[in-house]
C-alpha cells in the first residue's frame, strides 16, 4: 500500500522554479494496477520518480505500507528502491554486448545474489515473460517487443512489490505494446505486483480499470 499526501515538487534552474507536482493525494494498494495519464509537462514523470524514491519531494508525504522510507539515509532508501521497486522505461537501456539472461542477471549481481543463483532467478523470470527460448540472444538480436520482456524480467528480478513504468509501449506498435501491457497484468494478478504506467497511448490507458489524469502538477480526473 502506497499512501501519498499533499505531494510536491519544485525544481529550481537558472533562478526560475517550476512547480511540477502541486499537492497530490492518492491511495495506491498493493496489487492495484493504475494508468497515469496526462499531457507533456503534466507531472507523470515527476510523480513516477518520486514514487520510486529517485528523488525527493518538496513538501509532503509518501508512505510504504505506513514508513516513510524517504525520512531514512541514502543507504537505505537505495536498499528499499533495489528490492521493493522494478523500473521499465521506453528505452529498455538493455547492455548490448551482453546476451538476455546475463543483461537480467545484472541486478542480482550488484544486489549481492551469486552467480548461480542469479542465473537461475534470471531464467525464471525470462520464463515469465515467455522468453525462456532466447536466453543467449543478444539485444540486437531480439525484436522491440523481446528487448523490452527483457527490461520487464530485469525489474522482476528481485521480486519487487511495484513495478514502475514510464511509456513502456513508447517505442512500440500497437500489437506488441498491448502484449507488454498483458504481461503487466499477468504479473499483477499472479504475482500480486501493483502495477503503475505512465502513457500517452489512450488504448494502452483503456486497459487498465484504475486512472488518474495529471494537469499542471494536480491529478484533475481519478476513476
Ligand atoms: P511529464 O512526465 O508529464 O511530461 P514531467 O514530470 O517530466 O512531466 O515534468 C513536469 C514539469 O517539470 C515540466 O514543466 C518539466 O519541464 C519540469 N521538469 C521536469 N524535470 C525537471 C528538472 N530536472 N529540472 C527542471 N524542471 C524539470
Amino acid at each position: 500500500m502506497i499512501e501519498i499526501n499533499n505531494l510536491t515538487k519544485k525544481y529550481k534552474t537558472n533562478g526560475s522554479v517550476v512547480q511540477a507536482l502541486a499537492g497530490i493525494d492518492l491511495e495506491i494498494p498493493q496489487a492495484s494496477a493504475i494508468v497515469v495519464e496526462g499531457v507533456s509537462g503534466s507531472g507523470k514523470s515527476t510523480l513516477l520518480h518520486l514514487i520510486g524514491t529517485l528523488d525527493k519531494p518538496s513538501s509532503g508525504t509518501i508512505k510504504y505500507n505506513g514508513e516513510e522510507i524517504l525520512k531514512k539515509d541514502d543507504e537505505s532508501v537505495a536498499e528499499f528502491r533495489n528490492h521493493e521497486i522494478g523500473f521499465v522505461f521506453q528505452f529498455h537501456y538493455l547492455l548490448n554486448d551482453f546476451n538476455a539472461v546475463e543483461n537480467v542477471m545484472m541486478p542480482g549481481l550488484i544486489g549481492g545474489l551469486n552467480k548461480k543463483e542469479s542465473y537461475d532467478l534470471s531464467c525464471e523470470m525470462l520464463g515469465k515473460v515467455g522468453l525462456s527460448k532466447r536466453l543467449s540472444h543478444r539485444p540486437g538480436e531480439l525484436s522491440g517487443g523481446e528487448q523490452q520482456r527483457v527490461a520487464i524480467a530485469r525489474s522482476l528480478l528481485l521480486k519487487p512489490s511495484v513495478i514502475l513504468a514510464d511509456e513502456p509501449t513508447g517505442n512500440l506498435d500497437h500489437q506488441t505494446g498491448s502484449e507488454i501491457i498483458e504481461i503487466f497484468f499477468k504479473l499483477n494478478q499472479e504475482y500480486d505486483i501493483t502495477i503503475m504506467v505512465v502513457t500517452h497511448n489512450t488504448y494502452v490507458s483503456s486497459m487498465f480499470d484504475k486512472k488518474i489524469v495529471l494537469l499542471d502538477g494536480q491529478i484533475v480526473n481519478e476513476n
